[in-house]
């Protein structure tokens, strides 16, 4: 069986995008700056505060987008250990 695309909005660019819901990319965001979590206002990239993570949404990104936070988090990876705190998991109480 087929799998029928579906059409959201990518949450950063605001561009529509088709995506396959079991495929779809999301991005961890904070509904208080705007942003994936974890990135400044400048674009640079840091640990989000425990406040960051519990507030933050999931949302469907474009590929372009989603292209884009992996660089970034490379980037940050490169000189720092692993990121932990990029996975979708709940807040702990
Ligand atoms: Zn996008």
């Amino acid at each position: 069986m087929e799998e029928i695309p579906t059409i959201g909005r990518c949450h950063l660019c605001k561009q529509t995008f088709g995506f396959t819901p079991a495929q779809v990319m999301t991005v961890m965001m904070d509904p208080e700056t705007n942003l994936p979590l974890g990135m400044t206002i400048s674009g640079t990239f840091r640990e989000p505060t425990p406040e960051a993570t519990a507030r933050a949404v999931e949302v469907h990104v474009c590929p372009g987008c989603v292209g884009r936070v992996e660089q970034l988090k490379e980037f940050m990876d490169r000189p720092a250990p692993p990121f932990g705190t990029w996975s979708r998991g709940h807040p702990r109480p």
